[in-house]
C-alpha cells in the first residue's frame, strides 16, 4: 500500500488521484450486484473525500502564494487529519482550530489530534461557545491578528473547489451503475459525485446527523435532481453508535476483509444492505458504493466504547 500511496501524494497536488480499487461484495440470494470504491485506501489515516476536497483548494493556496492553512475541526475531525498531513506533504504551515478548550491538556490521548501534531499542525482551543461563533466576521477578524495570513478551509472542507474535486470520484467508466451511494456529513462530497453522474444514475446519501439542513446545503452545490437522501440511518445522531451498528463493522469486516469506520461509512453500508433486504431496490441493480474512508476515527471511538463498556471495532483476523 505505501507505494501506491506514495504515487497519490506525489502527484496530489500536481495531477490527479491514481485509480481507486473497486471491489464486489458478495451478496446471497441476490439479483443485486453491490461494488465498493476504496477510497479509504488513499491513505491508512487520511480519508479519501477530504483528499479530494483538498486537492483543488491546494492548488488556489499556492496560485495566491499562501504558506499557511486554517481550518476548523472537532477532536476527532477527518478533515483536521486531513489538512495536517496534506498541508505538511505539499510545504504548508498548519493551524487547527478545535472545538473544545479541555482538550488542550489532551493531545497525546487523542489519535487525530496526536497525528495532525506529529504532521505540525498548531492548535488553537476555543470553548464550545466560541467555537460556534466561527464564521463570523469578527471571530475571522481575531483570527486573522492572531495568525496573520492564511488561506481559510471551512469545517468538514466544503465549499465550491472542494465539490469540484469530489466530483472526480465518480466517472465516465460508472455509467453501467444504477444508484450510487455515499455518507452525508456536510453534502460536499455527494455534490461532487451529483455533479458527474449520467440522467440514469441516481445518487442516495445516508446523512450521518440528524436535521433537515443538509437538503438545502446540497442545493447549493448540486446541479441535477436525480439524488435522494436516506435520513433513517445516523443511529443517533453524529458520533452515536449502537451496539448493533458496530457489530455490524465487525461482521463486515470478517465477511469482506473491509474495515469501515462508525461516523459515515458503517452507517451508509449498514442503510444500503438494509434497504437490499427490504426489496427497496429493483431487481438487478447495479450499486456503487463510495467508502469515503474515515478509518483514522476508529481509535477515538473505541477509547469510548471501552469507557462505557460496550462492544468495541476490531479489525483483525
Ligand atoms: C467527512 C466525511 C464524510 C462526509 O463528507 P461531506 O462532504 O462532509 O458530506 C463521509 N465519509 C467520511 C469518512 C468523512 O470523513
Amino acid at each position: 500500500m505505501n507505494a501506491f500511496f506514495y504515487c497519490v501524494i506525489f502527484t496530489f497536488v500536481k495531477t490527479s488521484i491514481l485509480e481507486i480499487p473497486t471491489q464486489k461484495i458478495h451478496l446471497p440470494n441476490s439479483s443485486i450486484e453491490l461494488f465498493i470504491r476504496r477510497e479509504d485506501l488513499v491513505h491508512p489515516f487520511v480519508s479519501g473525500n477530504k483528499f479530494r476536497k483538498l486537492k483543488y483548494n491546494l492548488i488556489q493556496a499556492k496560485k495566491e502564494n499562501h504558506t499557511t492553512l486554517l481550518t476548523f475541526g472537532g477532536a476527532f475531525s477527518n478533515h483536521i487529519a486531513a489538512v495536517a498531513f496534506a498541508g505538511k506533504e505539499n510545504g504548508f504551515k498548519t493551524i487547527g482550530i478545535i472545538r473544545g478548550d479541555e482538550l488542550a491538556s489532551q493531545i497525546d490521548k487523542n489519535p487525530t489530534l496526536k497525528f495532525a501534531h506529529e504532521c505540525g499542525m498548531k492548535f488553537h482551543f476555543v470553548t464550545r461557545e466560541n467555537y460556534r461563533q466561527k464564521d463570523s466576521t469578527e471571530f475571522i477578524q481575531d483570527l486573522k491578528e492572531k495568525f496573520n495570513n492564511f488561506y481559510l478551509l471551512p469545517e468538514g472542507g466544503t465549499n465550491n473547489l472542494a465539490v469540484k474535486g469530489c466530483s472526480e470520484i465518480v466517472t465516465d467508466a460508472d455509467v453501467e451503475y444504477d444508484f450510487i451511494c455515499c455518507a452525508v456529513g456536510t453534502g460536499g462530497t455527494i455534490s461532487g459525485i451529483i455533479n458527474s453522474i449520467s440522467t440514469h444514475q441516481k445518487v442516495l446519501g445516508f446523512p450521518a446527523l440528524k436535521g433537515d439542513f443538509l437538503q438545502k446545503d446540497i442545493r447549493k452545490f448540486a446541479l441535477s435532481e436525480n439524488w435522494e437522501l436516506i435520513s433513517d440511518y445516523h443511529f443517533g445522531g453524529y458520533g452515536k453508535v449502537t451496539n448493533e451498528l458496530i457489530q455490524f463493522i465487525n461482521l463486515f469486516f470478517v465477511e469482506n476483509k473491509i474495515p469501515l469506520d462508525p461516523i459515515y461509512t458503517g452507517k451508509m453500508v449498514f442503510g444500503v444492505i438494509d434497504l437490499i433486504q427490504k426489496n427497496y431496490f429493483p431487481n438487478n441493480s447495479k450499486i456503487l458504493l463510495i467508502h469515503t474512508g474515515g478509518i483514522q476515527g476508529v481509535d477515538g471511538m473505541n477509547v469510548k466504547l471501552n469507557k462505557n463498556n460496550t462492544p468495541i471495532i476490531q479489525f483483525n483476523d
